[in-house]
């Protein structure tokens, strides 16, 4: 067995071998995934006594790093790959974005100019030009792959502010001046994404404006412009409004042509938020309920949500090109190169050095196929609205909002019982009891109903006995309660 040399990396026979062991025991782990709790229940107290140890001084054996990562991590991790995974948004990675992680780390890409990543800058743009045609949104536009969707959001609301007005917020600031109230809009079911944008540009809590939603949950646009009138009449500037295709509750969507109507008039920036809606518009039903993001100024896609793609990839898009540029670019001598009419990626937010994560994106697209993609999507919505058939159908459970895309949201309501604290607590009980199962793992929101569940489903190793036997534990758990 070869030696771990005193200086330089490990020998290459056994970065070989450790591979091999390496992708065993993810094959193992994706064998035995069903059995495996989905839901972690360690103490944080003893999970921080599991893994407490000392500063490695001297190397420890990479069978024993291994062995510790199999025995004292993976069981104490809670498994969004797993089938039953149910909670939040359903987000799950397929082994073409697994291997495209690995080989991203070993070219070890740094994509932040043209020059540091040619390939990777040119497939960037091929990728991002694919996924636009997919969601539909113009393919001229610039876009640029980011963390998550809430920096995504940040960025769009910085170019959004810096666009709106005559005052130089990049180069003067916003404080010790006598500048008007910046206000934004969006409805009561966003994301909080959009309140830390709001905290972190400058705009304040207070000066994002929450837009009642109606029975649908989508944002009334009336309200919209009531509140933007009202705000101008007072002397505040309405520069942004926020839209939702997936709300975050219910995965409901706002009326996009209307909202950008309002937008136009007043003069003001449209972001569309479709971190978990955009990618089901691959789905031709989905695509034309869901209205025309291309009308927003600016949107934001999560191929890690929505598109089987390990966490982190998130796509923004602007049509008003060279905003995010005008926002973000900062010209400094040690970066500078020759290369014309190349983007470098770098210029479009604020991360300089950038992982290549359009790699699991392309290979993910080009082993499945688009047609494959949708394939898969319209089987979760086929379990999706099975389940909410059946939950319609029983007489002690009911629907609490409707989505065009994999979430149902519900609640059970045994016969005669009135909504109220007491159904409240029947529901959170239920849930509990479902998490402890160890085979489903289901989340829950605030509707004005009361407390409502949530089962999201589009992980792509999702099937229908997963669903099944989620149904089962609930119409069993919710007996199991009324019984004692
Ligand atoms: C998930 C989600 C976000 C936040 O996404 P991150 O990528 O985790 O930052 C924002 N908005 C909506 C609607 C979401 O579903």
């Amino acid at each position: 067995m070869a030696e771990i040399p005193a200086t330089g990396d490990l020998p290459d026979e056994l970065f070989e071998q450790y591979g091999h062991e390496v992708l065993g025991l993810i094959r193992e782990f994706f064998a035995t995934i069903d059995d495996r709790p989905v839901l972690a229940t360690i103490a944080p107290e003893e999970l921080r006594a599991l893994l407490a140890e000392e500063l490695p001084a001297a190397p420890i054996p990479f069978e024993e790093t291994l062995r510790a990562t199999r025995e004292k991590i993976i069981p104490h991790l809670t498994h969004w790959n797993h089938p039953g995974f149910h909670a939040y948004f359903a987000n799950s990675a397929a082994y073409p974005g697994i291997l495209a992680e690995t080989l991203a780390a070993a070219l070890n890409v740094n994509a932040m100019l043209w020059r540091t990543a040619p390939a990777a800058s040119a497939l960037e743009e091929v990728v991002l030009g694919w996924l636009a045609e997919l969601v539909g949104y113009p393919a001229d536009s610039d876009g640029v792959f980011v963390n998550g969707a809430s920096l995504a959001t940040f960025y769009a609301l910085a170019a959004a502010r810096d666009s709106v007005g005559p005052w130089d917020v990049r180069r003067e600031g916003l404080s010790g001046r006598d500048l008007p109230r910046l206000r934004m809009y969006c409805s009561d079911q966003t994301h909080n994404s959009i309140d830390k944008a709001a905290i972190a540009l400058g705009i304040g809590l207070n000066n994002l404006v929450k837009i009642s939603t109606d029975d649908r949950f989508a944002m009334r646009p009336d309200s919209l412009r009531t509140a933007i009138q009202a705000d101008r009449d007072a002397g505040f500037v309405p520069f942004a409004a926020v839209s939702n295709l997936g709300s975050t509750s219910t995965a409901g969507f706002d009326p996009l042509a209307e909202i950008d109507g309002i937008c136009r008039e007043y003069g003001m920036w449209h972001h569309i938020d479709a971190a978990y809606g955009g990618l089901w518009r691959i789905v031709p039903e989905v695509r034309e309920l869901t209205g025309d993001v291309g009308l927003g100024d600016s949107l934001v896609i999560n191929p890690h949500k929505t598109l089987y793609t390990p966490m982190e990839a998130t796509v923004l898009y602007c049509k008003r090109r060279g905003l995010l540029r005008e926002t973000f670019s900062v010209a400094a001598e040690y970066l500078a190169t020759s290369e014309q009419d190349v983007p470098n990626y770098m210029d479009f937010s604020l991360q300089l050095g950038r992982s290549f994560r359009s790699l699991k994106v392309w290979m993910i697209m080009r082993t499945f196929g688009v047609d494959g993609l949708r394939g898969r999507m319209q089987e979760h919505l086929r379990l999706a609205r099975d389940l909410a058939r059946q939950i319609a159908g029983h007489p002690d459970f009911e629907l609490l909002a409707e989505s065009p895309f994999g979430l149902v949201s519900f609640r059970a309501r045994p016969r005669g019982m009135r909504p109220g604290p007491g159904l409240d607590e029947l529901n959170q009980r239920l849930m509990a009891q479902v998490n402890a199962s160890g085979h489903s793992y289901i989340s829950h929101t605030a509707l004005p109903a009361g407390y409502a569940l949530r089962v999201s489903i589009g992980n792509i190793r999702t099937a229908e006995r997963h669903v099944a036997q989620l149904w089962n534990a609930l119409v069993a758990g919710l007996d199991a309660l009324n019984a004692s």
